[in-house]
């Protein structure tokens, strides 16, 4: 049996979505590779490697960012100049023992290292594109840029390769949330993602409070909350107003829990995959597949994909500067040291 005979379920059998640790030898498989194609490409269309410069490759997906654990397959992505012809260099490249994989009128996906006995030793996705047709290229390179998100990109995938280890389009999908929320932050300007950016100790806080109001009253989480650097505003529905002292122990527990300085940790999970004590009441309907779950030591879990502290005594100090009650609406009035 040929693979072109394969049914979809079949191919995924045969190839199964696998993870590893980063692996150095993926830049020389990548190396190699472009060598090869830049001497397919250039006699493909002399005319573009007579300026040589106007063949861009790049390596792209996880395989490119150092640190994270990714496929095996190495992705590379070629522009072309206008004047060339896809399809003319697409053939040449299958000559040279390529498998056409996809194609749409400005692009052609190839691929190499899929055999009838399974995953070769090196496996390669080829990317053929039009010049700016790139978006692939920043993105991997704003996960170099920021270890910080390559971590959490690298958290969400080994956290659904077992749920979609045969069904690759599942998998990618899972995926698409995350890259797309990237890709929003990496359009914004730097000025105005500074300026929209939530003061993390005051959001962190939040989480908190929220924790601590549910354990002292048996109210709700807020769903009405303005959080700021300098004065944050939260309202919680109460039957009846908390007593002055109530009051000073909501500021008490905050303290020491920001004392404690629990650890603020990540963890990616699907909706039906949903970790006891969580609610999902906040989210909209369409939230995607996928949730980040943010745990603050053991004291609370909350879906969430704002911006926190590492650990809570980054928070320095929790102050209620006022409260007021109106018609079962408790509302807290605070600040933190941080700054
Ligand atoms: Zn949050």
């Amino acid at each position: 049996m040929a693979l072109q005979d394969m049914t979809l379920g079949e191919l995924w059998q045969l190839f199964p979505i696998v993870l590893e640790s980063h692996n150095p030898e993926w830049k020389v498989w990548y190396e190699d590779a472009r060598q090869e194609l830049l001497q397919v490409i250039s006699e493909a269309c002399p005319e573009q490697s007579r300026r040589n410069s106007l063949i861009a490759i790049h390596h792209i997906g996880s395989t490119a960012v150092p640190g994270i654990w990714a496929k095996p397959i190495v992705d590379i992505l070629v522009e072309l100049k206008p004047t060339a012809d896809i399809d003319d260099v697409a053939k040449s490249i299958e000559d040279n023992g390529w498998i056409r994989m996809s194609e749409s009128q400005r692009r052609i996906s190839l691929n190499r290292g899929y055999t009838i006995h399974g995953y070769a030793k090196r496996v390669y996705h080829l990317h053929l594109r039009y010049e700016g047709d790139n978006a692939e290229v920043a993105f991997a390179e704003y996960l170099r840029l920021h270890p910080d998100v390559a971590k959490e990109y690298e958290a969400l995938k080994l956290s659904i390769w077992h749920k979609y280890e045969h069904d690759r389009d599942g998998y990618t999908e899972a995926k698409t949330k995350f890259i797309k929320q990237v890709m929003k932050i990496m359009e914004e300007p730097i000025l105005n993602a500074h300026n929209k950016e939530e003061h993390r100790p005051s959001h962190t806080a939040e989480h908190l409070l929220n924790q601590v109001m549910v354990r002292m009253f048996g109210c709700e989480r807020s769903k009405n909350a303005h959080i700021e650097r300098k004065k944050s505003k939260i309202n919680y529905n109460l039957n009846v107003a908390p007593t002055p002292t109530q009051i000073e122990e909501i500021e008490a527990r905050m303290n020491e829990l920001i004392q404690q300085d629990l650890p603020v940790t990540y963890e990616y999970v699907t909706r039906d995959n949903i970790p006891e004590g969580v609610k999902l009441d906040k989210l909209p309907e369409d939230a995607s597949e996928t949730l980040r779950i943010v745990r603050i030591g053991d004291f609370d879990i909350c879906p969430c994909i704002g911006q926190h502290v590492e650990s809570t005594k980054e928070i320095v100090f929790f102050h209620i500067t006022s409260t007021s009650y109106n018609d079962g609406s408790f509302r807290i009035v605070y600040k933190v040291k941080a700054e």
